[in-house]
């Protein structure tokens, strides 16, 4: 097996701070209830709330999605949820990947009828190619091509999370 490195440690701090950077002017003057989606988000959101300057509550939140074990069935559960009520708040929720977009889209729903003041979408990664479900995400870090990806946070059969880099997985 090898591992590729597809997006360097350096990629990722330049373009977290650009990120960042839009966060703390879109919130200028507010408070942020950062809801980090476990468990692949872990370090995307650990790095990005280090360069947020506005004042931040960091949440969890697990879902996990059902039915057919390789193609998502449509079906998602929360397995934990945020702590406290996030009516009137910003919320910002961190992603890891949007692939199909289903995980995300039912964490919006959910999320949404609890009257937030805001809610909007971070995201390390998004696979145009795999999409099926309407997502907006309001800072994207980087797009890239139908490839499985770890570490960074990401996994393969829950192992690479802690690689400092966006790589691929390949079995040769
Ligand atoms: P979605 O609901 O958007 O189809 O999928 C979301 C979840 O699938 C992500 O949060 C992530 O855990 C997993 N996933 C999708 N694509 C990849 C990938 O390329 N690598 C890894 N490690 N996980 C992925």
């Amino acid at each position: 097996m090898a591992i590729e490195t597809y997006i360097s440690r350096e990629k990722i701090d330049q373009r977290l701070e650009e990120i960042a950077a839009q966060i703390n002017q879109d919130y200028a003057g507010q408070e942020l209830y950062v809801v980090c989606v476990l468990r692949g988000s872990f370090i995307f959101c650990a790095d990005l709330v280090r360069k947020i300057k506005v004042p931040v509550e960091i949440d969890f939140v697990a879902a996990s999605s059902y039915g057919d074990a390789k193609e998502s069935s449509g079906a998602v559960r929360i397995d934990l949820d945020v702590k406290k009520d996030i009516t009137g708040r910003n919320v910002l929720l961190v992603e890891d990947i949007v692939d199909t977009g289903l995980t995300i889209t039912y964490l919006n729903e959910i999320f949404e009828a609890r009257h937030p003041k805001s809610l909007k979408l971070a995201s390390l990664l998004y696979k145009p190619a795999r999409l099926k479900h309407d997502v907006k995400i309001d800072y994207l870090a980087f797009e890239i091509e139908d490839n499985f990806v770890i570490g960074y946070g990401l996994d393969y059969a829950q192992k690479y999370r802690e690689l400092p880099y966006i790589g691929i997985y390949s079995d040769d």
